[in-house]
């Protein structure tokens, strides 16, 4: 088809009918709205629409700052909940809400979207793709992943990626399903967090699913009207024999060796994508090699473009621009899918048209974004994989030793990075990013490699390739929260916190920084100092970012409160760096979206007091230490690992403690949750493969740990 004709033809279209805005009021509900203001880009570009929150990032600049400062420095001591909703899930939250016209529109657990009024939290409605039916229900072993980073708007639709892969367009009027597709099939061990990302008539999307099986990365863009596929590009090359598809692919080949494409590659964009609407390019962010070992992945080395790299690419063919790798040859899970927010800057004098980015691997960069040519990087935490980057040669210097070629080496960030998901903002009145940091490292091994048993990895296994164990780091803060200038590549504040994976940030021109953490404290800062300013306890821990709106005069500061993501897994198991110390126990507390004013009136609820899991001891129960030994093998090896933690240690996030579960020593019931199904509902997927034996092996691993067990499992990390 012809896109550009498409696209000329849709501008044109273009209806913006704000005026009705101004009849709102607080007793019409679903009224109030007009649902068919065709959101454009020109309104989501618009810096100084503040009623709304249209896109991710608030605007197509990722930036997450708004220009509101009726809530500032001197009066957010009296910032207190409006109004709360509270959201039926269980599990992750992770998403950014959207604000349009009067109504906010979340995504939760299982991709279930509410649309709810903005001024008082009442419920209009509520749409559900059905992601349990669609795959578990269909003996699929999808594990993991059940939550998503938000939504999108365009148009009069909002849009929704599913965890199984699908692409919804709903109306945001009523949430009725208008069309939908598929971008890769159901019975494909990749998946979806991310948003799908709607720009200039058109929806980017992703995925992330490599360490679970051998896959080859693609992000495409479909329709916004119709669902129709435009463009997509693999960010891996495949086969050689099979032919390239683009010359981008044959350049990436020569980065390659030995028989890569046997492992898929992997490749995933799982989250960051940026529309540059100035340069019309999408730039996103690359990660996840399958499997991370380099070793097993691409045997005689080489950079293996385009992994954990920033991309951009021609928004309307999808075809090649620029590209920086940020991890050549990478070994380490260091991702690029971190916040690419778009500032303009002045450096030594001149205007650059910059992207900044601050991935895993703990370096700062700031890229000229009309070129892709990096202006400078620094490390942003401590760093020892690279000594630094080399602006002449446009590339890292690594030690040999970063690739761990005598067994075992210590190396920071760790496989959760400097940086994660956790949403980066950038305040252009202070010329500060505000970015949520982790300070751990990992000693890494080759104990995954096995090549002589000819490594493989398997659809829904992990297939990490290494072995990776995460430590503290001597004297550092497990997070920080630091405000960093880009211009001077400096450090200008930075607060230490004594946990790792705090939320999201959002900047405001009241000189004001808020942060969600995983204690339940939401926090403002002083942007200009770091100095906490307010703080509220929300009762349960806080991992998706805030956003702010303005509406009838008064500017209202909006969070969703329950941790999410890939950290409250509890690879790390027991100790001092897992996620289950916050005492956040399965299905204790209540998630809720909370919207603040000041001298708000809600009375919120309290929450249940934190608890710690306490393992039933049940000496009726003989353990047999060699079928726990075989028990611990189907564990990890069949995700359970993944929402029940490493050593049966639940994080209490994405599943139950079994150590305090009754049903491991119920035989019936066990069969009936794990093989049958039963729990299909709240995303326990139906392994109906496993065996008897398997079975009983889990039950006696599950007890053995819950009489104080063996060690816990290496770790492994999204
Ligand atoms: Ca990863």
């Amino acid at each position: 088809m012809n896109i550009s004709r498409v696209k000329k033809t849709r501008k044109l279209a273009t209806v913006c009918v704000m005026g009705t805005l101004l009849s709102m009021t607080l007793s019409t509900v679903t009224v109030a709205a007009d649902h068919a203001r065709n959101i454009t880009d020109k309104e989501i570009n618009e810096t100084s629409n503040t009623a709304d929150w249209l896109a991710y990032g608030r605007t197509h600049s990722e930036q997450r700052f708004s220009p509101l400062k009726d809530i500032n420095v001197k009066n957010v001591g009296k910032l207190k909940p409006e109004w709360y909703f509270d959201i039926p899930d269980k599990t992750d939250m992770a998403s950014t809400p959207l604000v349009v016209d009067g109504v906010m529109y979340h995504i939760g657990h299982l991709n279930v979207v509410r649309a709810i009024d903005a001024r008082t939290g009442k419920k209009l409605w509520e749409y559900d793709p059905k992601v349990a039916k669609e795959v578990l229900g269909k003996s699929m072993r999808r594990v993991f992943w059940g939550n998503s980073r938000g939504l999108s708007t365009y148009g009069d639709k909002l849009y929704i990626a599913t965890w199984d892969g699908r692409i919804v367009a709903i109306t945001r009027k009523d949430g009725k399903e208008v069309w939908q597709t598929r971008t890769f099939p159901a019975d494909s061990q990749l998946n979806i967090t991310g948003h799908v990302k709607a720009f200039d008539g058109k929806l980017f999307v992703g995925n992330g699913g490599t360490e679970i099986g051998p896959t080859r990365g693609f992000v495409t863009a479909y329709d916004t009207e119709t669902g129709e596929k435009l463009w997509r590009w693999y960010l891996v090359p495949g086969n050689p024999a099979d032919g390239f598809e683009n010359e981008a692919m044959e350049m990436a080949a020569k980065t390659w060796t030995g028989k890569w494409w046997e492992h898929g590659g992997g490749g995933n964009a799982w989250h960051a994508w940026t529309y540059d609407e100035e340069f019309d390019q999408i730039i996103f962010g690359t990660g996840n090699g399958s499997p991370w070992n380099r070793k097993i992945r691409s045997p005689e080395g080489g950079d293996n473009l385009f992994l954990s790299s920033v991309v951009a690419l021609d928004a309307d063919t999808g075809k090649y621009k620029w590209h920086v790798q940020t991890a050549p040859g990478d070994t380490w899970d260091y991702n690029s899918n971190m916040d690419i927010v778009l500032a303009d800057l002045n450096i030594d004098g001149k205007d650059v048209k910059a992207a900044i980015h601050a991935p895993k691997n703990g370096f700062f960069y700031v890229i000229d974004r009309t070129n892709g040519k990096v202006l400078s990087a620094e490390k942003y935490v401590e760093a020892n994989w690279s000594t630094k980057f080399d602006l002449e040669k446009q590339r890292h210097v690594i030690p040999e030793s970063s690739f761990y070629p005598d067994g075992k080496k210590n190396i920071y960030p760790s496989f959760w990075g400097g940086h994660n998901w956790h949403a980066m903002s950038f305040n252009p009145e202070l010329g500060l990013a505000f970015i949520p940091s982790m300070h751990l490292s990992v000693d890494f091994t080759d104990a995954g490699k096995d090549t002589d048993t000819n490594f493989r990895a398997t659809k829904f296994r992990f297939g990490l390739g290494v072995g990776a164990a995460l430590k503290t780091m001597p004297g550092k803060p497990l997070g920080s929260l630091q405000a960093w200038d880009p211009v001077t590549q400096k450090r200008v504040w930075e607060v230490e916190q004594p946990f790792a994976w705090a939320g999201g940030t959002l900047t405001t021109a009241g000189n004001l920084v808020f942060q969600g953490h995983p204690d339940g404290k939401f926090k403002a800062y002083d942007a200009r100092n770091g100095e906490v300013v307010w703080e509220y306890d929300a009762g349960l821990g806080i991992s998706s970012p805030p956003i702010t709106y303005k509406l009838d005069g008064k500017q209202m500061v909006a969070i969703m409160i329950g941790p999410g993501g890939g950290y409250t897994s509890n690879f790390q198991g027991s100790g001092d760096v897992g996620f289950e110390s916050h005492g956040w126990k399965y299905g204790l507390h209540q998630r809720r979206m909370i919207t603040f004013a000041l001298d708000g009136k809600a009375n919120v609820p309290a929450q249940p007091a934190p608890e710690v899991a306490k393992p039933i001891v049940d000496m009726n129960f003989k353990v047999d230490e060699e079928k726990a030994a075989a028990g611990a093998g189907v564990y990890a090896l069949d995700l359970c690992i993944a929402c029940h933690g490493a050593g049966a240690v639940s994080g209490g996030v994405k599943g139950p403690d079994l150590r305090a579960s009754t049903i491991p020593l119920d035989k019936k019931a066990f069969e009936s949750v794990v093989r049958d199904g039963a729990l299909l509902g709240n995303g326990m997927p139906k392994y109906h493969t496993l065996s008897d034996e398997d079975l009983e092996n889990l039950r006696h691993y599950i007890r053995q740990q819950a009489h104080g067990g063996a060690a816990h499992a290496d770790a492994a990390g999204h």
